[in-house]
């Protein structure tokens, strides 16, 4: 129900509600603040120009020209207007004030500048891509992947001649892979010493280079870049560290994305390589919202993590609007993330860090088919799926429902997981 006191002790029954940023975390709240009841004014604001939109094809479908600008819409274009959502695209706010008993946004419209107050701030503001700050980086054809503008410049370039990918992470990945499914000759760089890091484990990184070189992708690991070289107005290639020049037309900076934290910072909120916000998405004013990539978690246990992925952005979207409706928290169902890197179909699903033993089950029969599992003092914390969606899906549900066995119950790889972790066992 709507109209409840929140823990902030400021009222929870606003009769206006701000979203700033319409994408994935924005209109899910939206969509859910909807659908939970709420009847009074929302506003979708975004400083982009299009209908909000799915990111993850555009490294993907989207740039294999399997998926067009509207097949990726989030939503119908009416939904807005019978949802009686008030989308103001094309709109970026610049200023934020909290005034009493609500807030004051200032965006700039088409051509003005637009002051309007609300009563709750919902801030879904998103992540920027990283820059590299060497000589050449300014060039035209070097690029970055965040939105569809981007990737429009992106695709109008895969034909150009040689692309160099600037590091070995899921964006520059499937970027990779797709532009070689297109013909193009393409280099992976990548500074470390392995594949995605940050993000798996060893085997499936040592699984995906493979993958990738099979695709006759260059990839070349250890490799710092120093520079990007130009003739006239024409990219020649990149420097790296050690001499080695590797030759492009076209550069792709793939190397991560920070989040829009700058409107919070105007409100004085906590801030944390991402907003800090609990596990009902307030801040730490306790009563602004963020939801999505701009916001780094603080779990019960005190531990902070910030994910980048659409389930978190459904999730965190999903528990604000719950928050504003009055309802009691629901259990959040364990994070997952996909990735689709040619042929190859990676899962991820819970939180692998602090873990203390693995497990790789592998059957001899479909050897592409992997699974990694992770184990936190013999409880099972996290898996990585490749090419094995059945086990996925196996996997997302035991540790949904917080089933969490231990590697000599799954151990057998003749065993189906869907068999090993029905729930009757849990
Ligand atoms: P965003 O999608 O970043 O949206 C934030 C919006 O806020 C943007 O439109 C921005 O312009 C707007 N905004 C920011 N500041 C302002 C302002 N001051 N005024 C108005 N508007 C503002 N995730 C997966 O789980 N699986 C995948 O396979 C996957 N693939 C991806 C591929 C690509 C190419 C990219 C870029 C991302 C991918 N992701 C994937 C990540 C996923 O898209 C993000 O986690 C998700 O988009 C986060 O949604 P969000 O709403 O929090 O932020």
């Amino acid at each position: 129900m709507v109209g409840s006191q929140d823990e902030s002790g400021a009222t929870a029954s606003p009769h206006s509600v701000v979203v700033v940023g319409a994408s994935h975390a924005g209109v899910q709240f939206a969509d859910r603040l909807r659908s939970g009841g709420y009847t009074g004014e929302l506003t979708l604001i975004s400083s982009e120009p299009h209908l909000p939109y799915q990111r993850p094809p555009l490294s993907k479908a989207w740039l294999k020209g399997d998926a067009t600008s509207e097949s990726v819409l989030l939503r119908e274009p009416d939904y807005y207007a019978e949802h009686k959502i008030e989308l103001v695209s094309g709109a970026r706010v610049e200023r934020l004030r909290r005034i009493p008993g609500g807030v004051e946004v200032k965006y700039l419209g088409d051509a003005d500048v637009v002051v309007r107050q609300f009563d709750r701030l919902v801030l879904a503001t998103g992540a920027r891509p990283r820059r590299l700050g060497l000589p050449g980086t300014d060039h035209p054809d070097v690029l970055v992947l965040r939105d569809l503008n981007d990737a429009q410049s992106l695709a109008a370039r895969v034909a150009a001649g040689p692309m160099v990918v600037v590091g070995g992470g899921f964006i520059g990945l499937e970027v990779a892979a797709t532009a070689r499914a297109l013909g193009a000759e393409v280099s992976v760089i990548e500074a470390g010493d392995r594949l995605l890091a940050r993000a798996v484990g060893e085997d499936t990184a040592s699984t995906l280079l493979a993958a990738h070189r099979a695709m006759a992708t260059n990839v070349v690991l250890g490799a710092v870049p120093a520079s990007i070289t130009h003739r006239a107005d024409t990219i020649q290639g990149v420097r790296l560290e050690d001499g080695r020049e590797l030759p492009a037309a076209t550069v792709l900076l793939g190397i991560g994305a920070e989040a829009r934290t700058e409107l919070a910072e105007q409100l004085g909120l906590e801030c944390d390589g991402g907003i800090v916000v609990d596990d009902r998405c307030l801040a730490s004013d306790g009563w602004t919202l963020a939801i999505g990539d701009c916001t780094t978690h603080v779990s019960g246990a005190g531990s902070r993590y910030r994910l980048e992925s659409v389930d978190n952005a459904v999730e965190q979207a999903n528990a604000a609007a719950a928050l504003l409706l009055g309802e009691s928290p629901s259990q959040r169902p364990a994070p997952w993330f996909w990735s689709d890197q040619g042929d190859e179909k990676l899962q991820i699903v819970g939180l692998a860090s602090g873990h203390t033993s693995t497990l790789v089950r592998v059957d001899p029969q479909r050897p592409r088919r992997r699974v990694i599992l992770y184990f936190r003092d013999d409880a099972l914390t996290a898996a990585e799926c490749l090419n094995a969606p059945a086990d996925f899906v196996a996997l997302r549900s035991a540790l949904s429902r917080g089933y969490r066995p231990g590697p000599t119950e799954l151990a057998d790889a003749t065993i189906p997981l869907k068999k090993l972790l029905a729930p009757a066992r849990s």
